[in-house]
């Protein structure tokens, strides 16, 4: 048994007084390219990371829930028959809200025992590697199990997103459940996010010797939701005047056309979601039949896309960018949602001091806080660990 799933088992037993049945993890993720064009149908290209949340748990006899965090002093406690949207709130809603949404789907309610539930993680809270599916697959994967429930991989992703949707309240996609559930080492997760069909692309990083490197600046900037909200409505705006279902079904032809429909900044926020959507499908075909050291210039055209198109970058992300591609980075680019958050940069393996010390050069001489800086490997899906 590994070190986590044994510490699990460990706090779960010291916690609520007796063994855990069984342990599960699910791992963090991170977006190798393809952003905010999830909510227009189109594609991503997340891996899964080597950082994991584990749940230790054990069904009870009665109908009581209780979890508990490693991150938390407080065991949250509620009847399974009183679980709905609103009964739980903060942290809980995760796990509960996974319990919530699979005993719905699951039909049959009161057959369902109740349970206990021990999480541990490694991934970071609010870094832009989704701590928050990562909790809710590891707990999907064990009630799957626990419960005899038989849901596909798919199922319990969709079960991760509607306990999001629905309970925490997050109007989050698919992509982060898709990648902690259906990733496997060394590889990324594509996803077609209008038909839902995916399938693993290999990265072969070790092979090639290549590393990525996340580069999380810290920042959390104020308006990101409102940025967030805007960008959406752009993108909504610039499908109904282009008259298509989705900007999916715009190409990158269509764009000469389209800027003669389209305001500035409408034709902006359409030719990035546009161009980003190519670039995923042009970073699985290099994938596929060559190397990730084909894709540099994919990543740096796709920070070029969100900072001058898109315009969601900062300039600290940008200056991490400049500063690991001026420094030897076969690509970087921001990651997530923007306004703030991480980049990533696919590096030679052999590069890494180089790469970090002139990062930390570049943020010091602008007197920036240090960006945390650390390197992932694409790594498996959730799993039951013991
Ligand atoms: P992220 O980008 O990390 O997914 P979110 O805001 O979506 O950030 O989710 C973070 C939230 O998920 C935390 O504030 C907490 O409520 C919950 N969470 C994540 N990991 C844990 C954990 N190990 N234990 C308890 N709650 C967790
Ligand atoms: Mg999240």
């Amino acid at each position: 048994m590994n070190e986590s799933a044994l510490d699990a088992a460990n706090s779960f037993a010291d916690t609520f007084g007796y063994p855990a049945d069984g342990v599960w993890s699910a791992p963090g993720r991170v977006n190798l390219i393809g952003e905010h064009t999830d909510y227009n149908l189109g594609f991503v290209l997340p891996f899964a990371i080597d950082r994991r949340t584990t749940v230790a748990l054990a069904k009870r006899a009665d109908q009581t829930c209780r979890v508990a965090s490693s991150f938390f002093d407080e065991i949250i406690e509620c009847d399974r028959a009183d679980l709905s949207p609103t009964s739980v709130s903060g942290w809980a809603a995760y796990p509960l809200g996974v319990a919530w949404v699979l005993g719905q789907e699951a039909g049959d309610l009161s057959r369902l025992p109740g349970f206990d539930i021990y999480i541990r993680s490694s991934v970071p809270v609010g870094a832009g590697l989704s701590s928050s599916a990562a909790l809710e697959s590891a707990v999907a994967v064990a009630l799957n199990d626990t419960w005899n429930l038989n849901f596909d991989r798919r199922a319990l992703a969709r079960a991760g997103r509607r306990a999001e949707n629905e309970v925490v309240g997050a109007p989050t996609g698919i992509m982060d459940q898709s990648a902690s559930l259906l990733g496997e080492a060394d590889s990324a997760v594509f996803l077609d996010c209008r038909s839902l069909e995916s399938r693993t692309v290999p990265l072969n990083l070790a092979r090639d010797g290549l590393s990525v490197l996340i580069i999380d600046t810290g920042i959390a900037h104020a308006n990101a939701n409102g940025g967030y909200a805007d960008r959406r409505a752009s993108c909504e705006l610039g499908a109904t005047m282009l008259q298509v279902e989705s900007l999916r079904d715009v190409m990158v032809d269509d764009l000469v056309r389209a800027r003669t429909v389209l305001d500035d900044v409408t034709f902006r926020r359409v030719r990035h979601i546009v161009t980003e959507n190519q670039r995923v499908l042009d970073t699985v075909r290099a994938l596929e039949r060559g190397s990730a050291r084909d894709i540099g210039g994919l990543l740096d055209a796709s920070h070029r896309s969100m900072r001058d198109d898109f315009e969601i970058s900062v300039p600290e992300l940008d200056l991490a960018v400049d500063a690991a591609v001026k420094s030897g980075a076969i690509g970087a680019r921001m990651t997530g949602g923007g306004f703030g958050g991480a980049a990533i940069a696919l590096i030679n393996r052999g590069d890494l001091s180089i790469v970090q010390d002139a990062l930390a050069d570049a943020f010091a001489e602008r007197h920036l806080a240090q960006p945390q800086v650390f390197v992932v490997e694409a790594a498996q899906g959730a799993r039951r660990e013991r």
